[in-house]
């Protein structure tokens, strides 16, 4: 599990058949408050759990799992992590939380094809993804994790309830789906998705002063240009209205 600077852990995602999500580890050991951004798909639990602790992290001292989104391949094993440390919280952004806690899968699966496939390849029940979420974020939020101070920024487009996590000091985004390394951005065309949203909340991200990008899928970036991410708005504004 790499270190990505002094209180960010790296837990690369372990991509199958499927994408398994990054996940990151946020917060100073020592404050026994750590917290973990995304679960991953189906079946990488352990790996996930295992990850922290081969670093040495006591996993008593995780306190909460804050969701970047619901999509199944962030949020497929999060039963799974939750059965090895059943105290921890889930937080995510009101609108896809209370999506979750009404066992309404649409956000989790994207589509009904993708929905079938993943049901019967993974033998998922319908209902495996019903969560009572303890914190529904809205955005403009700043939590306190673990000794640092996080901004949670909405940025709708990818998904509805997709939120980032910046922390200004160090200047760290972490953009869930929304934007990755090599100007990528997030598909827009699953259930929740609005391609006009997406284009303002990256607008939105574009105004961040941002040196390490720490995305869902693919390489993480330090050292992010300063025009990164308008750059990224430029390449993509007009397939997005
Ligand atoms: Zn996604
Ligand atoms: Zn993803």
């Amino acid at each position: 599990m790499p270190r990505v600077t002094e209180n960010v852990y790296y837990i690369p995602g372990q991509d199958g058949f499927m994408p398994d999500a990054h996940a990151y580890v946020l917060g100073n050991p020592s404050s026994q408050d750590l917290s973990i951004v995304d679960a991953g798909f189906v079946g990488k639990g352990n790996y996930k759990v295992e990850s922290i602790q081969k670093e040495g992290i006591e996993v008593s001292t995780v306190k909460r799992i804050i969701m970047t989104h619901t999509h199944l391949d962030h949020i497929g094993c999060l039963a799974e992590i939750r059965k090895e440390l059943p105290w921890v919280e889930v937080w995510a952004h009101r609108s896809e939380a209370d999506l979750l806690e009404q066992g309404d899968e649409r956000a989790v699966y994207g589509m009904n094809m993708f929905k079938t496939l993943c049901q019967l390849q993974f033998g998922l029940k319908p209902g495996a993804f019903k969560f009572k979420v303890d914190r529904k974020l809205d955005g403009g939020e700043t939590l306190t994790l673990g000794g640092m101070a996080w901004e949670v920024v909405h940025i709708p487009g990818h998904s509805m309830g997709s939120i980032g996590l910046y922390h200004r000091p160090a200047k760290i985004l972490i953009p869930g789906d929304v934007a990755y390394a090599d100007h990528a951005i997030g598909r827009f065309d699953l259930y929740g998705a609005n391609p006009s949203e997406l284009k303002k909340s990256l607008i939105r991200l574009s105004e961040l002063e941002v040196d390490a990008l720490l995305p869902g899928h693919n390489q993480i970036v330090k050292g992010l240009p300063k025009d990164y991410l308008a750059k990224t708005v430029r390449q993509w504004e007009s397939y997005l209205h």
